[in-house]
Protein backbone atom coordinates (compact mmCIF):
# COMPACT_ATOMS: atom_id res chain seq x y z
CA UNK A 1 0.00 0.00 0.00
CA UNK A 2 1.51 3.42 -1.20
CA UNK A 3 1.65 6.19 1.16
CA UNK A 4 -0.50 9.68 0.49
CA UNK A 5 1.84 12.49 0.10
CA UNK A 6 -0.86 15.26 0.01
CA UNK A 7 -4.52 15.67 -0.33
CA UNK A 8 -4.65 17.41 -3.57
CA UNK A 9 -2.56 17.38 -7.38
CA UNK A 10 -3.69 19.83 -10.12
CA UNK A 11 -3.09 19.44 -13.42
CA UNK A 12 -3.70 22.01 -15.83
CA UNK A 13 -4.48 21.49 -19.57
CA UNK A 14 -5.95 17.49 -20.43
CA UNK A 15 -3.87 17.37 -23.70
CA UNK A 16 -1.52 14.22 -23.62
CA UNK A 17 0.87 15.66 -20.67
CA UNK A 18 -1.89 16.19 -18.56
CA UNK A 19 -3.26 12.88 -18.65
CA UNK A 20 -0.49 11.01 -18.53
CA UNK A 21 0.88 12.68 -15.42
CA UNK A 22 -2.67 12.72 -14.25
CA UNK A 23 -2.50 8.83 -14.07
CA UNK A 24 1.15 8.81 -13.14
CA UNK A 25 0.49 10.75 -9.83
CA UNK A 26 -3.30 9.28 -8.85
CA UNK A 27 -1.67 6.77 -6.71
CA UNK A 28 0.24 9.01 -4.04
CA UNK A 29 -2.67 11.97 -3.82
CA UNK A 30 -6.39 11.73 -2.35
CA UNK A 31 -7.87 13.37 -5.26
CA UNK A 32 -5.81 14.22 -8.27
CA UNK A 33 -7.97 17.54 -10.53
CA UNK A 34 -7.41 17.70 -13.80
CA UNK A 35 -8.52 21.33 -15.21
CA UNK A 36 -9.28 22.24 -19.23
CA UNK A 37 -10.44 25.25 -20.61
CA UNK A 38 -12.04 23.21 -23.31
CA UNK A 39 -15.52 21.61 -23.39
CA UNK A 40 -13.89 17.97 -23.26
CA UNK A 41 -15.97 15.90 -26.10
CA UNK A 42 -17.10 12.39 -24.97
CA UNK A 43 -16.30 10.85 -28.23
CA UNK A 44 -12.88 11.85 -30.28
CA UNK A 45 -13.25 15.05 -31.64
CA UNK A 46 -11.21 18.41 -32.07
CA UNK A 47 -11.29 20.60 -29.85
CA UNK A 48 -10.51 24.37 -29.51
CA UNK A 49 -7.23 23.88 -26.59
CA UNK A 50 -5.23 21.94 -29.29
CA UNK A 51 -5.32 23.05 -32.63
CA UNK A 52 -2.35 20.95 -33.41
CA UNK A 53 -4.86 17.29 -33.03
CA UNK A 54 -6.03 17.96 -36.81
CA UNK A 55 -2.79 17.02 -38.06
CA UNK A 56 -0.73 13.58 -38.18
CA UNK A 57 0.19 12.89 -34.91
CA UNK A 58 2.46 9.38 -34.76
CA UNK A 59 2.62 8.01 -31.57
CA UNK A 60 6.30 6.33 -31.45
CA UNK A 61 6.78 2.35 -29.97
CA UNK A 62 8.56 4.58 -26.78
CA UNK A 63 5.87 7.05 -26.20
CA UNK A 64 3.13 3.75 -26.87
CA UNK A 65 5.51 1.73 -24.21
CA UNK A 66 5.35 4.30 -21.75
CA UNK A 67 1.46 4.87 -21.61
CA UNK A 68 1.13 1.14 -21.45
CA UNK A 69 3.14 1.43 -18.36
CA UNK A 70 1.07 3.65 -17.12
CA UNK A 71 -2.45 2.15 -18.37
CA UNK A 72 -2.11 -1.37 -18.28
CA UNK A 73 -3.78 -2.93 -21.31
CA UNK A 74 -3.44 0.35 -23.41
CA UNK A 75 -2.96 -1.39 -26.19
CA UNK A 76 -6.14 -3.57 -26.46
CA UNK A 77 -7.48 0.02 -25.47
CA UNK A 78 -6.45 1.46 -28.31
CA UNK A 79 -7.00 -1.68 -30.53
CA UNK A 80 -10.79 -1.64 -29.24
CA UNK A 81 -11.04 1.93 -30.01
CA UNK A 82 -10.21 1.32 -34.12
CA UNK A 83 -6.72 2.46 -33.93
CA UNK A 84 -4.78 0.74 -37.08
CA UNK A 85 -1.59 -1.57 -36.03
CA UNK A 86 1.52 -0.79 -38.00
CA UNK A 87 4.53 -2.88 -38.34
CA UNK A 88 7.37 -0.90 -38.63
CA UNK A 89 9.67 -0.71 -41.55
CA UNK A 90 6.80 -2.59 -43.35
CA UNK A 91 3.83 -0.95 -43.53
CA UNK A 92 4.62 2.82 -44.09
CA UNK A 93 6.98 3.67 -46.67
CA UNK A 94 9.96 5.86 -46.11
CA UNK A 95 11.01 8.33 -48.96
CA UNK A 96 13.90 9.83 -48.04
CA UNK A 97 17.07 11.68 -49.85
CA UNK A 98 18.59 8.82 -51.61
CA UNK A 99 16.27 6.20 -50.51
CA UNK A 100 13.46 6.38 -52.40
CA UNK A 101 12.23 4.43 -50.60
CA UNK A 102 14.46 3.17 -48.11
CA UNK A 103 14.13 -0.36 -48.08
CA UNK A 104 11.25 -2.24 -46.40
CA UNK A 105 11.51 -4.75 -43.69
CA UNK A 106 9.90 -6.23 -41.07
CA UNK A 107 11.69 -4.91 -37.49
CA UNK A 108 9.49 -7.49 -36.41
CA UNK A 109 7.30 -4.96 -33.54
CA UNK A 110 3.78 -3.69 -33.77
CA UNK A 111 3.14 0.68 -33.43
CA UNK A 112 -0.32 1.78 -33.60
CA UNK A 113 -2.20 4.85 -36.33
CA UNK A 114 -4.76 6.87 -35.15
CA UNK A 115 -6.47 10.43 -34.82
CA UNK A 116 -4.83 12.75 -31.86
CA UNK A 117 -8.73 13.01 -30.79
CA UNK A 118 -9.07 9.33 -30.23
CA UNK A 119 -5.83 8.55 -28.61
CA UNK A 120 -6.77 11.52 -25.84
CA UNK A 121 -11.03 9.93 -25.89
CA UNK A 122 -9.23 6.80 -24.32
CA UNK A 123 -6.61 8.13 -21.88
CA UNK A 124 -9.52 10.11 -21.03
CA UNK A 125 -11.83 6.82 -21.04
CA UNK A 126 -9.18 5.15 -18.78
CA UNK A 127 -9.00 8.45 -16.23
CA UNK A 128 -12.45 8.12 -15.70
CA UNK A 129 -12.13 4.85 -14.71
CA UNK A 130 -9.84 5.75 -11.40
CA UNK A 131 -11.84 6.78 -8.19
CA UNK A 132 -9.85 9.78 -7.13
CA UNK A 133 -9.45 11.53 -10.49
CA UNK A 134 -11.20 14.41 -11.54
CA UNK A 135 -11.84 15.46 -15.18
CA UNK A 136 -12.92 19.46 -15.45
CA UNK A 137 -13.90 20.84 -18.23
CA UNK A 138 -14.13 24.48 -19.45
CA UNK A 139 -12.36 24.93 -15.91
CA UNK A 140 -8.71 27.52 -16.90
CA UNK A 141 -6.17 27.71 -14.69
CA UNK A 142 -6.16 31.86 -14.02
CA UNK A 143 -2.94 31.53 -11.51
CA UNK A 144 -0.48 29.22 -9.58
CA UNK A 145 -0.71 30.57 -5.94
CA UNK A 146 2.20 30.12 -3.87
CA UNK A 147 2.32 29.25 -0.48
CA UNK A 148 3.31 32.24 2.16
CA UNK A 149 6.81 31.82 1.86
CA UNK A 150 6.57 31.87 -1.53
CA UNK A 151 8.70 29.09 -2.16
CA UNK A 152 6.14 26.38 -2.85
CA UNK A 153 2.64 26.17 -4.34
CA UNK A 154 -0.32 26.19 -2.58
CA UNK A 155 -3.15 26.05 -4.60
CA UNK A 156 -4.62 27.05 -8.14
CA UNK A 157 -7.30 29.75 -9.03
CA UNK A 158 -10.09 28.40 -11.46
CA UNK A 159 -12.01 30.50 -13.67
CA UNK A 160 -14.82 28.86 -15.01
CA UNK A 161 -16.72 31.51 -17.01
CA UNK A 162 -18.42 32.45 -14.61
CA UNK A 163 -18.52 36.01 -11.94
CA UNK A 164 -16.50 34.27 -9.38
CA UNK A 165 -13.26 31.93 -9.31
CA UNK A 166 -12.68 28.99 -7.21
CA UNK A 167 -9.32 28.93 -5.25
CA UNK A 168 -8.23 25.03 -5.27
CA UNK A 169 -6.01 24.16 -2.44
CA UNK A 170 -2.85 22.17 -4.31
CA UNK A 171 -0.06 19.99 -2.44
CA UNK A 172 1.30 19.68 -6.14
CA UNK A 173 0.81 21.71 -9.57
CA UNK A 174 1.50 19.73 -12.63
CA UNK A 175 1.70 22.38 -15.81
CA UNK A 176 0.91 20.95 -18.56
CA UNK A 177 -0.68 24.00 -20.51
CA UNK A 178 1.83 23.65 -23.47
CA UNK A 179 2.88 26.76 -23.08
CA UNK A 180 4.07 27.03 -19.55
CA UNK A 181 2.51 30.25 -19.08
CA UNK A 182 0.97 29.31 -15.64
CA UNK A 183 4.20 28.39 -14.45
CA UNK A 184 6.29 31.34 -16.03
CA UNK A 185 3.69 33.94 -14.61
CA UNK A 186 4.14 31.82 -11.18
CA UNK A 187 8.12 32.68 -11.34
CA UNK A 188 7.23 36.28 -12.25
CA UNK A 189 4.73 36.69 -9.19
CA UNK A 190 7.13 35.05 -6.44
CA UNK A 191 9.79 37.50 -8.12
CA UNK A 192 12.12 34.80 -9.14
CA UNK A 193 13.87 34.47 -12.82
CA UNK A 194 12.43 32.44 -15.27
CA UNK A 195 14.48 29.31 -16.63
CA UNK A 196 16.81 29.87 -19.36
CA UNK A 197 15.52 29.30 -22.59
CA UNK A 198 17.10 27.66 -25.83
CA UNK A 199 14.99 28.38 -29.45
CA UNK A 200 15.53 26.46 -33.03
CA UNK A 201 14.39 28.75 -35.26
CA UNK A 202 12.24 26.25 -37.82
CA UNK A 203 9.34 28.28 -39.19
CA UNK A 204 7.60 25.26 -40.33
CA UNK A 205 4.16 25.53 -41.97
CA UNK A 206 1.61 22.42 -41.96
CA UNK A 207 -1.53 21.61 -43.71
CA UNK A 208 -3.47 18.47 -43.37
CA UNK A 209 -6.47 16.92 -44.95
CA UNK A 210 -7.99 13.72 -44.10
CA UNK A 211 -9.31 11.71 -46.78
CA UNK A 212 -11.24 8.01 -47.53
CA UNK A 213 -8.55 5.10 -48.40
CA UNK A 214 -9.42 4.39 -51.51
CA UNK A 215 -10.72 1.09 -52.90
CA UNK A 216 -8.42 -1.15 -53.16
CA UNK A 217 -6.00 0.57 -51.06
CA UNK A 218 -2.50 0.59 -51.69
CA UNK A 219 0.00 -2.39 -50.38
CA UNK A 220 1.03 0.07 -48.47
CA UNK A 221 -0.55 1.90 -44.67
CA UNK A 222 1.43 4.91 -44.90
CA UNK A 223 4.25 7.22 -46.45
CA UNK A 224 6.69 9.30 -45.41
CA UNK A 225 8.60 11.83 -48.06
CA UNK A 226 11.61 13.88 -46.71
CA UNK A 227 13.12 16.56 -48.48
CA UNK A 228 16.82 16.67 -49.36
CA UNK A 229 17.76 19.13 -47.54
CA UNK A 230 19.73 22.30 -48.12
CA UNK A 231 17.79 22.34 -51.11
CA UNK A 232 13.69 21.40 -50.42
CA UNK A 233 12.21 22.49 -47.83
CA UNK A 234 9.07 20.56 -48.74
CA UNK A 235 7.42 17.11 -47.05
CA UNK A 236 4.60 15.16 -46.16
CA UNK A 237 3.19 12.27 -44.78
CA UNK A 238 0.18 9.77 -45.32
CA UNK A 239 -0.61 7.76 -42.08
CA UNK A 240 -4.02 5.73 -41.42
CA UNK A 241 -6.50 6.58 -38.83
CA UNK A 242 -9.44 4.82 -37.32
CA UNK A 243 -12.75 4.28 -39.72
CA UNK A 244 -10.44 3.59 -43.12
CA UNK A 245 -9.50 7.31 -43.16
CA UNK A 246 -5.79 8.87 -44.11
CA UNK A 247 -4.63 11.90 -42.71
CA UNK A 248 -2.16 13.55 -44.97
CA UNK A 249 0.10 16.67 -43.59
CA UNK A 250 2.34 18.22 -45.91
CA UNK A 251 4.42 21.13 -44.90
CA UNK A 252 6.92 23.54 -45.80
CA UNK A 253 9.98 25.85 -44.16
CA UNK A 254 10.52 29.34 -43.60
CA UNK A 255 7.56 30.83 -45.62
CA UNK A 256 6.89 28.15 -48.29
CA UNK A 257 3.80 27.45 -46.30
CA UNK A 258 1.39 24.54 -47.75
CA UNK A 259 -1.81 26.16 -49.07
CA UNK A 260 -5.37 25.40 -47.37
CA UNK A 261 -7.54 24.88 -50.62
CA UNK A 262 -7.60 20.97 -52.16
CA UNK A 263 -6.26 22.15 -55.48
CA UNK A 264 -3.03 24.04 -54.35
CA UNK A 265 -2.85 21.04 -51.54
CA UNK A 266 -2.30 18.81 -54.33
CA UNK A 267 -0.53 21.06 -56.24
CA UNK A 268 1.99 21.21 -52.97
CA UNK A 269 1.96 16.81 -53.21
CA UNK A 270 2.62 17.10 -57.12
CA UNK A 271 6.20 19.32 -56.29
CA UNK A 272 7.75 16.54 -54.35
CA UNK A 273 10.77 14.11 -55.80
CA UNK A 274 7.88 10.81 -55.64
CA UNK A 275 4.87 11.11 -56.41
CA UNK A 276 3.24 8.40 -54.24
CA UNK A 277 1.85 10.67 -52.09
CA UNK A 278 0.30 13.09 -54.69
CA UNK A 279 -0.78 9.85 -56.83
CA UNK A 280 -2.55 8.11 -53.93
CA UNK A 281 -4.81 11.04 -52.43
CA UNK A 282 -5.37 12.16 -56.18
CA UNK A 283 -7.77 9.56 -56.13
CA UNK A 284 -9.07 9.80 -52.19
CA UNK A 285 -12.01 11.10 -51.53
CA UNK A 286 -10.92 14.32 -48.72
CA UNK A 287 -13.61 14.94 -46.17
CA UNK A 288 -13.99 17.96 -44.47
CA UNK A 289 -11.61 21.32 -44.42
CA UNK A 290 -8.11 21.66 -44.55
CA UNK A 291 -6.64 22.60 -41.20
CA UNK A 292 -3.27 24.88 -41.18
CA UNK A 293 -0.29 25.32 -38.67
CA UNK A 294 2.79 27.28 -38.32
CA UNK A 295 5.27 26.44 -35.46
CA UNK A 296 8.34 29.38 -35.23
CA UNK A 297 10.65 26.97 -33.24
CA UNK A 298 11.79 24.23 -31.05
CA UNK A 299 11.85 25.75 -27.70
CA UNK A 300 13.51 23.86 -24.24
CA UNK A 301 13.52 25.24 -20.90
CA UNK A 302 16.15 25.18 -18.97
CA UNK A 303 14.11 24.60 -15.43
CA UNK A 304 17.36 21.65 -14.44
CA UNK A 305 19.10 25.06 -14.68
CA UNK A 306 17.42 26.97 -11.61
CA UNK A 307 19.34 26.95 -8.55
CA UNK A 308 16.20 25.75 -6.58
CA UNK A 309 12.67 25.72 -8.04
CA UNK A 310 10.20 26.23 -6.56
CA UNK A 311 8.33 23.23 -4.26
CA UNK A 312 5.56 21.20 -5.57
CA UNK A 313 5.79 22.84 -9.18
CA UNK A 314 6.39 20.51 -12.35
CA UNK A 315 6.18 21.39 -15.91
CA UNK A 316 5.24 18.48 -18.35
CA UNK A 317 5.12 18.05 -22.35
CA UNK A 318 5.53 21.04 -24.00
CA UNK A 319 5.59 23.05 -21.28
CA UNK A 320 9.01 21.81 -20.77
CA UNK A 321 10.16 21.33 -24.67
CA UNK A 322 8.35 21.74 -27.82
CA UNK A 323 10.01 19.34 -30.72
CA UNK A 324 9.53 20.14 -34.25
CA UNK A 325 6.50 18.34 -35.15
CA UNK A 326 8.29 16.81 -38.04
CA UNK A 327 9.97 14.50 -35.95
CA UNK A 328 6.31 13.23 -33.90
CA UNK A 329 8.35 13.22 -30.72
CA UNK A 330 6.03 15.56 -28.44
CA UNK A 331 3.81 13.12 -27.37
CA UNK A 332 5.94 10.56 -26.45
CA UNK A 333 8.40 12.43 -24.55
CA UNK A 334 5.32 13.96 -22.36
CA UNK A 335 4.12 10.19 -21.45
CA UNK A 336 7.51 8.75 -20.63
CA UNK A 337 8.11 12.35 -18.35
CA UNK A 338 5.11 11.68 -16.29
CA UNK A 339 6.68 7.38 -16.12
CA UNK A 340 9.93 8.99 -14.53
CA UNK A 341 7.64 11.64 -12.38
CA UNK A 342 5.80 8.12 -10.94
CA UNK A 343 8.75 6.57 -10.55
CA UNK A 344 10.50 9.87 -8.10
CA UNK A 345 7.22 9.74 -6.44
CA UNK A 346 7.12 5.95 -5.55
CA UNK A 347 11.04 5.94 -4.48
CA UNK A 348 10.05 8.95 -2.53
CA UNK A 349 7.67 7.30 -0.39
CA UNK A 350 9.94 7.44 2.94
CA UNK A 351 10.27 10.60 3.05
CA UNK A 352 9.18 13.19 5.93
CA UNK A 353 8.32 15.50 2.77
CA UNK A 354 8.64 13.60 -0.11
CA UNK A 355 7.45 16.71 -2.20
CA UNK A 356 11.04 18.48 -0.74
CA UNK A 357 13.61 18.41 -3.96
CA UNK A 358 11.23 16.17 -6.33
CA UNK A 359 11.47 19.12 -8.99
CA UNK A 360 15.21 19.39 -8.97
CA UNK A 361 15.01 15.85 -9.01
CA UNK A 362 12.45 15.34 -11.97
CA UNK A 363 13.94 18.29 -13.91
CA UNK A 364 17.12 16.35 -13.88
CA UNK A 365 15.76 13.09 -14.58
CA UNK A 366 13.80 13.73 -17.76
CA UNK A 367 17.04 15.19 -19.28
CA UNK A 368 17.46 11.70 -20.17
CA UNK A 369 14.20 11.56 -22.38
CA UNK A 370 14.96 14.99 -23.94
CA UNK A 371 18.51 14.37 -24.89
CA UNK A 372 17.75 11.91 -27.89
CA UNK A 373 15.08 14.08 -29.30
CA UNK A 374 16.92 17.11 -29.12
CA UNK A 375 19.31 15.82 -30.59
CA UNK A 376 17.75 15.28 -33.31
CA UNK A 377 15.69 18.85 -33.41
CA UNK A 378 19.42 20.04 -33.95
CA UNK A 379 19.66 18.27 -37.30
CA UNK A 380 17.10 21.32 -38.31
CA UNK A 381 20.38 23.20 -38.58
CA UNK A 382 21.28 21.18 -41.80
CA UNK A 383 18.68 24.37 -43.35
CA UNK A 384 20.94 27.42 -43.18
CA UNK A 385 17.86 29.45 -42.93
CA UNK A 386 17.47 27.65 -39.34
CA UNK A 387 17.61 30.16 -36.74
CA UNK A 388 19.29 29.92 -33.44
CA UNK A 389 23.00 28.42 -31.91
CA UNK A 390 24.55 26.04 -34.22
CA UNK A 391 25.81 23.21 -32.37
CA UNK A 392 29.74 23.57 -32.90
CA UNK A 393 29.98 19.53 -34.25
CA UNK A 394 26.87 19.68 -36.26
CA UNK A 395 29.24 19.14 -39.80
CA UNK A 396 30.23 15.51 -37.60
CA UNK A 397 26.82 14.71 -36.26
CA UNK A 398 25.20 15.02 -39.74
CA UNK A 399 28.04 12.66 -41.50
CA UNK A 400 27.88 10.70 -38.93
CA UNK A 401 24.11 10.72 -39.48
CA UNK A 402 24.33 10.05 -43.22
CA UNK A 403 26.70 7.47 -42.73
CA UNK A 404 24.84 5.61 -40.27
CA UNK A 405 21.54 5.61 -42.36
CA UNK A 406 23.67 4.50 -45.23
CA UNK A 407 24.76 1.55 -42.79
CA UNK A 408 21.42 1.02 -41.38
CA UNK A 409 20.15 0.71 -45.32
CA UNK A 410 22.04 -2.69 -45.95
CA UNK A 411 22.48 -3.85 -42.39
CA UNK A 412 18.91 -4.79 -41.14
CA UNK A 413 20.04 -4.97 -37.14
CA UNK A 414 21.71 -1.67 -37.96
CA UNK A 415 17.99 -0.73 -39.91
CA UNK A 416 16.30 -1.65 -36.40
CA UNK A 417 18.80 -0.34 -33.80
CA UNK A 418 18.20 3.29 -35.63
CA UNK A 419 14.49 3.05 -35.53
CA UNK A 420 14.76 2.02 -31.82
CA UNK A 421 16.54 4.89 -31.33
CA UNK A 422 14.38 7.32 -33.06
CA UNK A 423 11.21 5.78 -31.33
CA UNK A 424 12.91 6.64 -27.65
CA UNK A 425 12.85 2.75 -27.09
CA UNK A 426 16.56 3.39 -26.67
CA UNK A 427 18.84 6.09 -25.91
CA UNK A 428 20.94 7.69 -28.17
CA UNK A 429 24.12 6.64 -27.21
CA UNK A 430 23.02 3.12 -29.07
CA UNK A 431 24.22 4.69 -31.70
CA UNK A 432 28.06 5.24 -30.77
CA UNK A 433 28.58 2.02 -29.23
CA UNK A 434 32.16 1.24 -30.20
CA UNK A 435 31.26 -1.89 -32.45
CA UNK A 436 29.02 0.13 -34.57
CA UNK A 437 30.75 3.53 -34.54
CA UNK A 438 33.91 2.10 -35.69
CA UNK A 439 31.47 0.79 -38.90
CA UNK A 440 30.21 4.36 -39.22
CA UNK A 441 33.74 5.91 -39.06
CA UNK A 442 35.29 3.30 -41.24
CA UNK A 443 32.12 4.75 -44.07
CA UNK A 444 32.42 8.34 -43.57
CA UNK A 445 36.38 8.26 -44.44
CA UNK A 446 35.73 6.32 -47.09
CA UNK A 447 32.98 8.46 -48.74
CA UNK A 448 35.04 11.85 -47.31
C1 LIG B 1 1.38 20.28 -36.34
C2 LIG B 1 1.86 19.42 -35.20
C3 LIG B 1 2.02 18.06 -35.40
C4 LIG B 1 2.48 17.26 -34.35
N1 LIG B 1 2.68 15.93 -34.57
C5 LIG B 1 3.12 15.15 -33.55
C6 LIG B 1 3.32 13.76 -33.74
O1 LIG B 1 3.21 13.24 -34.84
N2 LIG B 1 3.67 13.02 -32.66
C7 LIG B 1 3.88 13.57 -31.43
O2 LIG B 1 4.19 12.86 -30.48
N3 LIG B 1 3.71 14.88 -31.23
C8 LIG B 1 3.35 15.68 -32.26
N4 LIG B 1 3.18 17.01 -32.05
C9 LIG B 1 3.49 17.56 -30.72
C10 LIG B 1 2.34 17.31 -29.75
O3 LIG B 1 1.15 17.87 -30.22
C11 LIG B 1 2.71 17.91 -28.39
O4 LIG B 1 4.02 17.60 -28.06
C12 LIG B 1 1.81 17.39 -27.29
O5 LIG B 1 0.48 17.72 -27.55
C13 LIG B 1 2.24 17.99 -25.95
O6 LIG B 1 1.29 17.70 -24.97
P1 LIG B 1 1.00 18.74 -23.81
O7 LIG B 1 0.08 18.04 -22.89
O8 LIG B 1 2.27 19.29 -23.29
O9 LIG B 1 0.27 19.97 -24.50
P2 LIG B 1 -1.10 19.98 -25.31
O10 LIG B 1 -1.39 18.63 -25.84
O11 LIG B 1 -1.01 21.11 -26.26
O12 LIG B 1 -2.22 20.27 -24.23
C14 LIG B 1 -2.32 21.47 -23.54
C15 LIG B 1 -3.72 21.50 -22.89
O13 LIG B 1 -3.76 22.52 -21.91
C16 LIG B 1 -4.99 23.22 -22.00
N5 LIG B 1 -4.73 24.52 -21.39
C17 LIG B 1 -3.87 25.48 -21.80
N6 LIG B 1 -3.87 26.50 -20.94
C18 LIG B 1 -4.74 26.18 -19.94
C19 LIG B 1 -5.15 26.84 -18.75
N7 LIG B 1 -4.65 28.02 -18.38
N8 LIG B 1 -6.08 26.22 -17.97
C20 LIG B 1 -6.59 25.00 -18.32
N9 LIG B 1 -6.22 24.36 -19.44
C21 LIG B 1 -5.30 24.93 -20.23
C22 LIG B 1 -5.31 23.20 -23.49
O14 LIG B 1 -6.69 23.38 -23.72
C23 LIG B 1 -4.83 21.80 -23.88
O15 LIG B 1 -5.85 20.85 -23.72
C24 LIG B 1 2.75 17.84 -33.09
C25 LIG B 1 2.59 19.21 -32.90
C26 LIG B 1 2.17 20.00 -33.95
C27 LIG B 1 2.06 21.48 -33.73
Amino acid sequence: MLRTFGQQAVVIGAGMGGLAAAKAVSPFFERVIVLDRDALPGAPAPRVGTPQARHAHALLAGGLRALQQLFPGFRNDLVNAGAVPVRTGRDVIWERPGYDPFPVRDLGFDVFSMSRPLLEAVCRRRLGAEGNIELCPRARAAEIIPAPHRDRVAAVRVDDGSTTSERLPADLVIDASGRAGPTLAFFDAIGAAPPEQTEIGIDIGYASAIFEVPDPAPEWKGVTHLPEPPKEFRGGLILPLENRRWIVSIGGRHGDNPPDDLDGFLAFTKTFRRPTIHDAIARARPVGDIARYNLPASVRRHFERLPRPPCGLIPIGDSVCRFNPVFGQGMSVAAQEAVVLRDLLEARCDRADPLDGLAEQYFTAIQECLAAPWGTALTDFIHPETRGERPPDLENRLRYGAALLQLAARDPEVHKLMVEVTGLTRPAAALREPALAERVVALMAATA
